[in-house]
């Protein structure tokens, strides 16, 4: 249907998310009855735990029912504050802190708040798909920074220096990270800040998956760095990925003061708080602290065996080749040795063995799937035994 003028410049502009494209195709195979392995899926395949649940019903029979202030219950505010001293040793106030509907708003502020139209953004690819997205809407210009395998999926600082020009306003990083699972070490961090303060930009650092780390990694904080890059970056994090919690939408950031002051601003006039009752399961997700740490380990221990389950079971497969990262639930394998555009790949494994993957090039990288490991071990042996026959009549 068409409609009576054109529709605006950001409407026509913006791309639907490949990855909630491809998790619904699979879903609706699945519902039709056909035996779908699912590695699409951005979420844990755990519920959210009782405690956090129980928490928001009280909350909702006792009559938490109205508006709250747009950043964020204080309570929460407070309990986020908090735990970035606990965790990180940052010193953080509760008004620099701003609960949004979700960690994807989160970061939609941040670039709305620091970005104007003529900005540049610097986003190392694969991205998760939605930052050039968000870049675009603010007016300003995404500019992606190739990090393949060989670089272990990591954005060097001669390359973020080689990117920068006088319109750069903002760099965009995102460890543990979506797609890859990789994850940066303190010094490498440190250096990609260093040069960001160099060269006087913001950093959007996308903490989301901080909590879910292998191998006796530790997260690293952006803004512990120094005040200087402190008082430069936004660090968003949220409750989706940790605590399943995706369907909940809480987001949560921590920024300078005026920067949060600003996003609060902004968040007022496009969303107002989140649901004030749902405010209340997250606070018992920071309060309840046994509970959430008992919970939050069960889903690591799950995480880890499969992460190194579809690791091994993907190399064993002749012409994929795939790193170990240390975070988040997703595998980048390479599957460049078949010669096929990865989107056909994925297009194709879905036909022929009803297996669900996303491409690469859907996070600006061509010749890799993501491999969500969210799902049962099960799940990832058939899947992979499929993938194995696929590719095997790719060689011939
Ligand atoms: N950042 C990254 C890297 C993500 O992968 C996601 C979700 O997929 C988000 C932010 C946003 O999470 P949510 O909006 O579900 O809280």
């Amino acid at each position: 249907m068409s409609t009576p003028y054109p529709l605006s410049v950001w409407a026509r502009n913006v791309s639907p998310s490949p990855t909630l494209a491809i998790d619904a195709k699979a879903k609706a195979l699945a519902a039709a009855g056909e035996d779908v392995c699912g590695f699409a899926a951005g979420e844990p395949d755990f519920d959210t735990p009782e405690h956090i649940k129980e928490a928001c019903i009280v909350a909702l029979k006792g009559g938490k029912t109205k508006y709250a202030p747009t950043p964020g219950i204080e309570p929460l505010r407070q309990a986020i504050a908090e735990r970035y001293g606990v965790e990180y040793g940052l010193k953080v106030v509760p008004a620099q802190v701003v609960v949004s509907p979700g960690g994807k708003f989160s970061c939609h502020l941040a670039v709305m708040a620091t970005c104007s139209p003529g900005d540049e953004v610097i986003i190392p690819a694969p991205y998760w798909v939605s930052y050039p997205e968000m870049v675009k809407l603010a007016g300003a210009t995404p500019k992606f920074v190739a990090c393949d395998d060989r670089a272990g999926f990591k954005l060097t600082p001669a390359q973020l220096e080689a990117a920068i020009t006088p319109k750069t306003r903002l760099v965009i990083l995102n460890s543990p990270s979506n797609p890859t699972g990789a994850v940066y070490t303190r010094a490498e961090l440190q250096a990609l800040a260093a040069v960001a303060l160099k060269h006087n930009l913001y950093i959007l650092s996308d903490e989301m998956y901080e909590h879910l780390v292998y191998d006796g990694v530790t997260p690293t904080c952006i803004a512990t760095f120094s005040p200087e890059i402190e008082a430069r970056t936004i660090v968003v994090a949220g409750f989706s990925k940790t605590y399943a919690m995706t369907g909940w939408r809480i987001g949560t950031l921590v920024a300078p003061l005026p920067i949060a002051k600003a996003i609060a601003e902004i968040q007022s006039q496009m969303s107002s708080n989140v649901t004030t009752f749902a405010q209340y399961g997250a606070l018992a997700a920071l309060k309840e602290k046994e509970k959430t740490a008992a919970a939050l380990k069960e889903m690591l221990v799950a995480f880890d065996r499969r992460r190194k389950l579809l690791h091994a079971e993907l190399n064993k497969i002749p012409g994929v080749s795939c790193l170990l990262a240390e975070g988040a639930f997703y595998l980048f394998p390479n599957i460049s040795s078949f010669g096929l555009k990865d989107a056909d790949f994925c297009a194709k494994l879905l036909e022929a063995e009803k297996v669900a993957a996303v491409p690469g090039s859907a996070f600006g990288l061509e010749g890799y799937l993501r491999l969500s490991y969210a799902t049962s071990d099960a799940i990832i042996l058939k899947g992979v035994e499929r993938l194995a026959r696929f590719c095997a009549t790719l060689k011939k």
